[in-house]
Formats: C-alpha cells, sequence, structure tokens
C-alpha cells in the first residue's frame, strides 16, 4: 500500500532483488500506473530472462497487505495473467494466504510465497550473490548530468524518453606482461566484454606499445573500488523507476586467456610467445542506455556509469554531416555542427539549415521557420 514506508525492505524490493540474482531482467510498476489502480494488465513485477531463442516470464503480484489472501484476489491476478499472456505466476503476500486461497492457485497453476517463503529465497542471495556478481562498481553519482546531451549548447532541448536502462555487465581485465630476452619489455592491461568476448579497450602499465586498441572507456575503471554483497546503491534520480538486468558472462577466463597474445598480436604485432597472463579479473561495470528526443526523434546514448564515459552517443555527430555537433535544432531537433547551425536573428533559437532562411540582400539576416511569415 502506497504511504506505507517501511524501514524493512518492502515486499517488492525483496522480490525483485531474487530475480536479479537469478538473471532476470525486472520490470516494476511505474508510480503512474500505481495511481490509476490496477488496470487489466496491471501486476507488480515482470521477470524475463532470454537464453538463446527461449524466453522465460514470471509476473509477480505482491502484497503488502496485513491481511490474509484470499480467493477472490488469486482470481483476479489469474484473470491479469491472462491478459499479459503470461502463464508463470507468482503470488507473495507475507501474511500468507486463506485456506481456499490455496486451493484455487493450485488449481490454476499459481505459485504461492508467504513470509517464510519469500525469506528462504531473500536468503539464498547473499550466498549466491558472491558466486555470480562477485565485484560490482557503483554508478557514479554524476550520471544523471551525463546522460542529458551536455555537449552540446542547447541540449536540454532533447528529452528523456522512457526510462534510462541499467545493465551491470561483465568485463575482464586481463593484465599482460611482454617478455625480452632477459627482462620484461612492457606491460599493460587489456579490458574484454564478458558476455560476448569483444576487446573494448587496453593500456600500458609501462613500456610501449602501438596500436593497442585502446578507447579509454573501461580502464580506469580499474581505480574504483568495487563492492562486494549486495546490489550498490543508485542515485536517486536512478531509482525504483528504472529496469535493472545483470547480464550473465558468456565467455570464460580461459578464452580471455587464450584472447591476449592473438589481440595483441593483430593489433601490435607482438610475438604471441612472448606475451604472458599475469592476472584476469572480473568487474560488473553499471551501462546506462537512454534515449534522448522528442516527437519521432531518438537519439541511443550508452554511457559507463561508474566514471560517466560515454561510449555510444547517436547525437555526437551533425544529421548533415560528419563533423561533431555543437547544438541541436529546435524545430526538428536534428543535430547540427558549426557549419549547419544558424541562429534566429528574430527568436535566437537554434535551428538548422534547412528550418532557416536567409533574408535580405545588402543586410543578410537568418530567419527560423516560425519567425518567417
Ligand atoms: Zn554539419
Ligand atoms: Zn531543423
Ligand atoms: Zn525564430
Amino acid at each position: 500500500m502506497a504511504g506505507q514506508l517501511a524501514s524493512r525492505p518492502l515486499v517488492v524490493d525483496m522480490v525483485c532483488d531474487v530475480c536479479r540474482i537469478e538473471g532476470f531482467q525486472v520490470e516494476r510498476e511505474l508510480d503512474e500506473e500505481d495511481a490509476k489502480g490496477p488496470g487489466p494488465g496491471h501486476v507488480s513485477v515482470i521477470a524475463t530472462r532470454t537464453e538463446g531463442d527461449d524466453k522465460k516470464q514470471v509476473a509477480f503480484e505482491c502484497s503488502e497487505s496485513d491481511q490474509q489472501i484470499d480467493t477472490r484476489e488469486i482470481e483476479a491476478f489469474r484473470s491479469r495473467l491472462r491478459a499479459l499472456r503470461i502463464t508463470n505466476g507468482v503470488y507473495v503476500s507475507p501474511k500468507g494466504f486463506t485456506g481456499s486461497a490455496e486451493f484455487v492457485a493450485r488449481k490454476l497453476g499459481i505459485e504461492l510465497w508467504d513470509l517464510s517463503k519469500l525469506k528462504e529465497r531473500f536468503e539464498k542471495i547473499s550466498v549466491k550473490e558472491k558466486s555470480r556478481i562477485p565485484s560490482t562498481l557503483p554508478v557514479s553519482r554524476a550520471l544523471p548530468e551525463r546522460i542529458l546531451s551536455s555537449h552540446l549548447e542547447n541540449g536540454r532541448v532533447l528529452k528523456p524518453m522512457g526510462w534510462p536502462r541499467l545493465e551491470y555487465r561483465p568485463y575482464y581485465f586481463a593484465e599482460f606482461s611482454i617478455q625480452g630476452k632477459k627482462k620484461a619489455l612492457s606491460g599493460g592491461v587489456l579490458v574484454f566484454d564478458g558476455v560476448d568476448g569483444r576487446v573494448c579497450d587496453a593500456s600500458m602499465y609501462h613500456g610501449e606499445l602501438q596500436g593497442i586498441p585502446s578507447t579509454g572507456f573501461f580502464v580506469e575503471c580499474l581505480e574504483i573500488e568495487p563492492s562486494t554483497g549486495s546490489l550498490p546503491e543508485l542515485p536517486q534520480e536512478m531509482e525504483m523507476k528504472n529496469t535493472v538486468a545483470v547480464a550473465s558472462a558468456g565467455v570464460s577466463e580461459d578464452i580471455i586467456k587464450q584472447k591476449v597474445p592473438q589481440v595483441l598480436r593483430e593489433d601490435a604485432k607482438v610475438d604471441p610467445e612472448s606475451v604472458n597472463v599475469s592476472g584476469i579479473s572480473m568487474l560488473h561495470v553499471p551501462i546506462v542506455t537512454v534515449e534522448l528526443g522528442g516527437g519521432q526523434i531518438a537519439y541511443k546514448k550508452i554511457v559507463q556509469a561508474t566514471t560517466g564515459k560515454v561510449i555510444w552517443d547517436e547525437a555526437g555527430k551533425c544529421s548533415f554531416c560528419d563533423h561533431p555537433s555543437i547544438a541541436v535544432c529546435e524545430n526538428c531537433l536534428r543535430t547540427t555542427c558549426n557549419d549547419h547551425k544558424r541562429v534566429c536573428a528574430t527568436c535566437k533559437r537554434r535551428v538548422c539549415e534547412e528550418c532557416s532562411r536567409v533574408k535580405g540582400v545588402l543586410n543578410k539576416t537568418v530567419l527560423c521557420s516560425s519567425c518567417d511569415k
């Protein structure tokens, strides 16, 4: 129930944590929907896990009520499951269920969790979490600012579309040295994506090596203290309303160990025989994906959320050429570089070449399409 803020974790929080640790992507109901009351397809949590072509979905109804759940609620939950076309349903009620509710639930194939069952599931996390999420990096407090298009003069024109998505993604940090005849010539670190095994950053600790695939996106994560135990706290703006997922590693440490000499040979022409991999560690790095824009225009942006590095930004280039963007057209929301940016002489808004016109022959004035009427 809204307003019932207890110090203990809310039932729905516990359920979400249980699902995340089991590798599910979790979607919670939003506050807006909550205010309208339960709709036909309203459930507390929808957990989704995809394995290959296989998609498993479970819907949870989480009750904070201080009364036992009765048949009526179970049947109502069942019809909401039907509306969502989800076959697996779990009703969670710390106060338990009436005898007839248990009977109906069995008949309808709905799983029931009371307090002891919920606790049992929840306590498994602390053990499991250490093996599944060994080291998780925190989310930068500056993230909300990094998400917005701050590199653009008028970036605030682009609004977030939907909630940002947060994923804890595993990365392997493989430290290597290159042996000369007598001593180590150089040493550094290669960073690999733990899901698909792609190399995504590199840096040298000592010595020089030309051609290493350095992007600067991840190496500095090594300087951040990882947290163990539960998932780290998120800045307030990111909390509750987002979708959090934990990606599981798709490549083993052994594979990464073999990849290090391969990458160094291909990118930096190093003799693979001289490469020694001294250690591999795995960190879960928070990756945030957001779409910014308005109307029909959406620019995708991906941020490494621990140190706020922008990995991918569709609004980073001018929509008309290949130059870096510096502003966005306030009329059509296309990005512009300095050559394609225009400033309207009347309303002072930044627009693009196509949304403006030059008036006058001697005193040339730029007018945006709204002022040019
Ligand atoms: Zn341009
Ligand atoms: Zn325009
Ligand atoms: Zn104007």
